[in-house]
């Protein structure tokens, strides 16, 4: 081989070794470019799950606030007696949070005949004091007395009534019973048996409630309207197939001083529920 071609091969030589090492510098580069924007992509996924669980995290703690909020509200809204008026120990009784009833559909007997001794006069259906919402059953009785002293039943059955008119109600109070038992011993019904009256909050589902009117505001009730009282509940735990046991105050539901005296007396509720007991056993069909 001459010097020349020799020289000419060296040349090429050095030229494909630049070629190569060009090449080797280009991809170098191609790789370490995808391996930062692989780096970035990864950063921004991870970046984002962040975003998301913090976002997922206050969510769901405003979500927790608001309900806290709109369960406080309500209890305070709602739980608020006012004593002002007739019969208003029974206002806000219409409190229902939490509604533990026990469905038992043998209890609820439709068309029930009612007694002679009972004066029916039975609310209009309206949402304040009949709302015409059947009862789910019948597992209790319960006494209220109406926390207004020397007031008639007749009385307490117009407050019950005049809370479906939007001008003497403003503030929506829901309150009735099915029975109101008077000074003079009369008995009015309001609601039907088979129907929720607002009178004993969370119960409202699956008790008759009767309210029991009073001389003084101690709470006794006087003796002609005792007598009626122990009639009317004798009847009624008879149609429901319950016993005297079956026989509450609305203290034994919520605490509430109400039927004021028998919460104060525990003797005298004791000798009611005896009463009901003796009487029932001396009058096995009430009519
Ligand atoms: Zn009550």
């Amino acid at each position: 081989m001459d010097q020349k071609a020799r020289a000419e091969r060296f040349r090429n030589q050095i030229q494909n070794n630049n070629e190569q090492q060009e090449e080797q510098y280009e991809r170098e580069l191609k790789r370490a470019r995808e391996e930062r924007i692989k780096r970035r992509i990864e950063r921004m996924r991870r970046e984002r799950q962040r975003m998301l669980r913090r976002r997922l995290f206050v969510g769901g703690v405003g979500i927790a606030v608001i309900v806290l909020l709109i369960f406080v509200g309500k209890k305070v809204f709602f739980s608020n007696p006012n004593d002002s008026n007739l019969g208003g120990h029974t206002s806000g009784d219409q409190t229902e949070t939490t509604a533990p009833v026990e469905t038992t559909e043998e209890h609820v007997k439709k068309n029930i005949p009612i007694p002679t001794w009972v004066d029916q006069q039975l609310l209009e259906i309206n949402e304040f004091s009949r709302p015409g919402i059947p009862l789910k059953a019948v597992n209790n009785v319960v006494i209220h007395w109406v926390a207004n002293a020397g007031t008639s039943a007749q009385n307490n059955r117009s407050y019950f009534s005049n809370l479906a008119d939007p001008a003497a109600n403003p503030d929506g109070v829901k309150a009735s019973s099915h029975f109101v038992v008077g000074l003079e011993g009369e008995i009015i019904q309001c609601v039907p048996i088979d129907e929720k009256s607002y009178c004993t909050n969370w119960r409202n589902d699956d008790t008759i409630s009767i309210e029991v009117c009073h001389p003084d505001w101690d709470g006794k009730f006087n003796d002609i309207t005792y007598q009626s009282v122990i009639k009317l509940t004798a009847w009624l735990l008879e149609q429901f197939d319950l016993t005297s046991d079956d026989i509450i105050r609305h203290f034994d539901v919520t605490g509430k001083d109400c039927p004021k005296y028998y919460v104060v007396h525990e003797d005298a509720w004791e000798q009611l529920k005896q009463d009901v007991k003796v009487y029932m056993e001396a009058n096995p069909n009430i009519q």
